[in-house]
């Protein structure tokens, strides 16, 4: 109940984290991410239901509306927000341990430099296809994530949204990864069954591999050198995309009244909003806003087309 727990990213594995941590009694539950539900995550996304797309809930508020359910004797604190080196102390701050439910390297890299630099323990969950891999990050004592990969993947990595995913090994992997978090909370870090190593299985073919992980890599950037390169944000863009054909666009914030814009968006094209998110679509793009200015659009991977539709119907 005592225990403090960050989930950066509520897709499938943050869902399936989200949901074993809260009936398990974790005290308080912060869950950070920055999307909305759409009928294409239900396949793998255990805390949502079709309501929730049908209005675009923001995850983290359906995560929370979910959890307060089945456990309403915990805190649980849903923050839609992309976690980025300008906000991360403001959203990771206070916790005991942080948990990835991301899907992406940039953020991963950004939990490293961040629990590394403050000694916060984390655990590194990923799954795509049928594969699964995990890691427990122990600043001070274990390797941590720059120690095994120095750089990010590049070229054609896949992801959930080439690859698919099959549901199972969002599971397996929580489920793994959540029986580490209890045991750090209830066992602290010296816990000798705490794992020491990065796990990765492939449920449909059956491979099984465990690389040590129990030491630093002398030299490592992160925790060898202290050089926090991600924490500082350098070279770090405010256009991303964000799989599924889709630009996520962060360049400023900028606070929108969304009945205000829903009457400006209305002669060109369908506008919905709720309190949480405005949908406009405008063939053949669709656009989604958050209250902060933040905007998601969809129909195009060219970040030119998209600043031009966000900078024509939103401000530039
Ligand atoms: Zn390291």
């Amino acid at each position: 109940m005592a225990a403090r727990v960050a989930i950066v990213g509520c897709g499938a594995t943050g869902s399936a984290l989200a949901a074993l941590l809260a009936r398990a009694g974790i005290g308080t539950l912060r869950i950070i991410d920055r999307d909305y539900v759409e009928p294409s995550n239900l396949q793998r996304q255990s805390l949502f239901d079709e309501a929730d797309a049908a209005e675009s809930l923001p995850k983290a508020i359906a995560a929370v509306r979910k959890i307060s359910a089945f456990n309403s004797q915990i805190v649980v604190e849903p923050h839609v927000d992309d976690l980025v080196p300008a906000n991360v102390e403001t959203l990771l701050q206070g916790m005991d341990l942080i948990l990835d439910g991301t899907d992406n390297f940039e953020t991963r890299y950004l939990i490293n430099d961040y629990a590394v630099e403050r000694s916060i323990p984390w655990i590194y969950s990923a799954a795509v296809g049928s594969y699964g891999v995990t890691l427990n990050v122990v600043p001070g004592q274990t390797a941590c994530l720059s120690c095994i990969f120095p750089d990010s993947p590049r070229g054609m990595v896949e992801t959930c949204e080439t690859s698919g995913i099959l549901n199972s090994a969002v599971n397996l992997v929580a489920s793994i990864t959540a029986t580490e978090a209890l045991k750090f909370l209830v066992a602290r870090v010296d816990s000798p069954t705490l794992r020491r190593t990065l796990l990765s299985f492939d449920l449909w073919t059956n491979d099984r591999a465990e690389i040590s992980a129990a030491e630093p890599r002398p030299g490592c950037r992160a925790c060898g050198d202290r050089d926090f390169i991600h924490l500082k944000g350098e070279g770090r863009p405010h256009i991303t995309l964000c799989g599924r054909n889709s630009v996520q666009i962060h360049e400023r914030q900028r606070p929108i009244d969304f009945a205000e814009m829903d009457r400006r968006l209305q002669p060109h094209g369908r506008v919905r909003h709720n309190d949480f998110v405005l949908k406009f679509w405008h063939e053949p793009y669709e656009m989604t806003l958050f209250p902060d200015g933040r905007a998601i659009i969809k129909g195009t991977t060219d970040t030119a087309v998209a600043r031009s539709l966000y900078a024509r119907y939103v401000g530039s």
